[in-house]
């Protein structure tokens, strides 16, 4: 075999190097070179095409059927963003291309939409700066709890523990713990929002801080929010304000104002950028002013002659926890998103992510028990308890009806402090046609459990596969890849 490299540049003469002579070179042991060709597959470019086609003709999304997955704001996002996003200027940058040069600033606009953003997120939260960095809303809690740690360590706190809900997201006390904090859960109260009297209880000289997410995981808000942050202030303590759907109190309320220090967003949920499929995704971290000096390098900085540039340069700084310029096209679409709606766009976001849910809930407490009731957020959570007591159905059963009516489910057993847990995240793009379609089907699936649960046990049966072992499915991959 003969590896036959030619230049065609004229007056060059052209080369070639044999298999031996490439072995020679870069000294590869004889007993690791292969004795026969690979088999490699050979497949025309047709049939590639049609592979993947067909895969992706198998893909639920958001561009094809409803998906009111609760905690995951599964909603449309305008395709202008996709394709600003995928012009040359941007989807093109390299990170090493030079920021500023005579004849050709290559970056500068790409660190000026970083600023922007920064400057507009600042804004819709009441934050003093942010960090652009962090990869997905869980990093963004980790960055947030280590500028907490260091927070306490610049001041010589000797404090451990982080408060956090039980209504909190998964991500939450992870995050804490990853971070080196001692968790102490507290409780949720009857009307669905952290206990307060738990809370102060569980509020000593140990507690370095709180986190919370709000609206909860029951789509509920904290009415004692001021009275919270003052709490944990008394103390010294920090409080974080998990905003990763802030689709739920956008344009009418800001974190900064309740007494957070720090924030962190999903603009892969709230922001224009399709959430799923692993990422990316892209957390900034706003803190308030008492925080500033321990964001996370680089920080974009505008300079006196209208120029931007990356610093690196801060002493007290937490350090580097993402390349360059963080996940840029996933900040890109949030800036666009911000823009193209504007202020009264964005409030638009809120009221009407809020009252979609609000009308789920309204129409289904009727068929499905609602363990908290009261005007939710941006979603809702019932409990199939009522159909698993009169009929044996499982919150399972209900989730994999609603495939066979076109309807990805929505997120069950979670959150884990309701039994049979069906929560439910309409988000502010769908029409009213979808969502009474949803509701129909819904209602539809609390009678057939009364009038013959044994179907609903059998769904899906439209789908190309009937219901698989999900523990058998986990350990046997020959069965998950069906
Ligand atoms: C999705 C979510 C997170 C985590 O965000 P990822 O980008 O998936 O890491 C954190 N908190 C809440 C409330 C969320 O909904």
């Amino acid at each position: 075999m003969k590896l036959i490299f030619e230049k065609s540049v004229k007056g060059r003469k052209s080369f070639q190097i044999t298999k031996n002579e490439v072995v020679k070179s870069i000294n590869i042991k004889p007993e690791l070179l292969r004795k026969e060709n690979a088999i490699l597959p050979e497949l025309s470019e047709l049939d590639v095409v049609r592979h993947f086609t067909e895969l992706s003709r198998r893909n639920f999304g958001v561009d094809t059927n409803f998906y009111p997955l609760g905690s995951c704001t599964m909603k449309y996002n305008p395709k202008v963003a996709e394709l600003i996003a995928s012009y040359t200027g941007f989807a093109k940058l390299h990170p090493l291309l030079p920021q500023l040069r005579i004849g050709g600033m290559l970056t500068q606009g790409a660190l000026q939409v970083i600023y922007d953003t920064d400057m507009l997120l600042r804004e819709i939260t009441g934050m003093a700066g942010f960090t652009m960095q962090p990869l997905a809303g869980a990093h963004g809690e980790l960055t947030g709890m280590m500028i907490m740690a260091a927070y306490h360590n610049d001041k010589g706190n000797d404090k451990k523990t982080v408060l956090i809900p039980d209504s909190s997201h998964g991500t939450n006390p992870a995050s804490a713990a990853t971070a080196g904090f001692k968790v102490k859960s507290i409780k949720t109260n009857q009307y669905g929002v952290m206990d307060l009297e738990s809370l102060k209880d569980a509020v000593n000289d140990d507690v370095a801080g709180l986190m919370l997410t709000c609206p909860n995981t029951l789509g509920l808000f904290n009415p004692h929010i001021r009275e919270i942050c003052d709490l944990i202030h008394s103390v010294d303590g920090i409080t974080y304000y998990d905003g990763a759907n802030l689709n739920a109190i956008i344009g009418k309320a800001r974190p900064g104002d309740f007494g957070f220090d720090i924030v962190h967003l999903n603009l892969h949920k709230t922001f224009a950028t399709p959430h799923g499929g692993g990422g990316p995704g892209s957390g900034p971290v706003g803190v308030n002013e008492k925080l500033l000096e321990y964001l996370p390098v680089s920080v974009v900085v505008k300079r006196k002659d209208g120029t931007y540039s990356l610093q690196y340069d801060k002493p007290k700084s937490i350090g580097y926890i993402a390349p360059f310029y963080g996940n840029f096209s996933v900040i890109l679409k949030a800036y666009i998103y911000i823009l193209m709606l504007g202020a009264k766009g964005l409030q638009r976001v809120a009221e009407n992510a809020v009252l979609n849910a609000n009308y789920i809930r309204e129409k289904l407490k009727k068929y499905y028990h609602l363990p908290y009731e009261g005007i939710c957020k941006h979603e809702c959570v019932f409990s199939a308890s009522k159909q698993l007591q009169e009929n044996g159905i499982h919150a399972i059963d209900i989730a994999k009806a609603l495939i066979d009516k076109g309807f990805h489910p929505p997120t069950v057993y979670f959150p884990s402090i309701v039994k049979e847990a069906m929560m439910i995240e309409p988000t502010e793009t769908e029409s009213k046609e979808t969502i009474d379609a949803f509701i129909n089907a819904m209602i539809e699936i609390a009678q057939l459990a009364k009038s013959d649960p044994e179907k609903l046990k059998a769904a899906p049966t439209t789908t190309p596969i009937s219901r698989p072992d999900e523990t058998a499915a986990a350990k046997n991959l020959d069965i998950a890849n069906l």
